[in-house]
């Protein structure tokens, strides 16, 4: 199979997801085979070996889990929420990661590859599938400062919190001077009770 087939295989897979296809899609899923490539990796994995921190939420990120394997079901995919088309891969055996984020030019390099397209939606739709990776991506190597280790974590470690007694999976509560509690009741909280 070619690339261009494997790219068109996926993207039936995110379409099944979306009933649409879109740019971002095939963003996504042209990062996923990128990824395959420079980190030498049989994807979409059937293990636990490559986390990827997207950085956006939306059909992007599920052109990266359909091409990589990495989903939010398997905690292998993280949402690092930046509002950016881009995602940091990393091989979690080798410690090695890549940040792959779209070229500067490639909207008007879609445009110069589908000069017959309709409209530039369209344009990027395909353009995206056919660019070569140099011309649609940029990718550089990093180190990942979250606490990843940490964030992984041992499967089937629970707490309970020592305010409200909820379960807290995965190592996430925080120790303080009452105790370990969830992050909720240790003051991160993102809900309160309605009045
Ligand atoms: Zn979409
Ligand atoms: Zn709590």
């Amino acid at each position: 199979m070619t690339e261009e087939d494997i790219i068109k295989q996926y993207l039936q897979g995110t379409m099944v997801l979306h009933r649409h296809l879109c740019p971002r899609q095939v963003l996504g899923v042209r990062m996923g085979l990128l990824a395959a490539k420079l980190l030498q990796l049989q994807l979409p994995q059937s293990d636990k070996r490559l986390l990827a921190f997207v950085e956006t939420d939306g059909c992007f990120a599920d052109g990266v889990m359909v091409a990589t394997g990495c989903s939010m079901g398997h905690r292998t995919m993280r949402l690092v929420d930046q509002g950016k088309v881009a995602v940091t891969f990393l091989d979690t055996k080798l410690e090695r990661a890549i940040r792959v984020a779209p070229a500067a030019g490639a909207r008007a390099a879609a445009a110069a590859a589908m000069p017959d397209a309709p409209n530039r939606w369209k344009a990027q739709l395909d353009g995206y599938q056919v660019l070569p990776d140099e011309k649609l991506l940029n990718w550089q190597d990093v180190r990942v400062e979250l606490d990843w280790k940490r964030i992984v974590a041992r499967p089937g470690v629970r707490a309970n919190c020592g305010q409200c007694g909820e379960e807290i999976l995965n190592l996430r509560e925080v120790e303080s001077e009452r105790g370990s509690l969830c992050r909720q009741c240790a003051g991160e909280r993102y809900w309160s009770a309605a009045e």
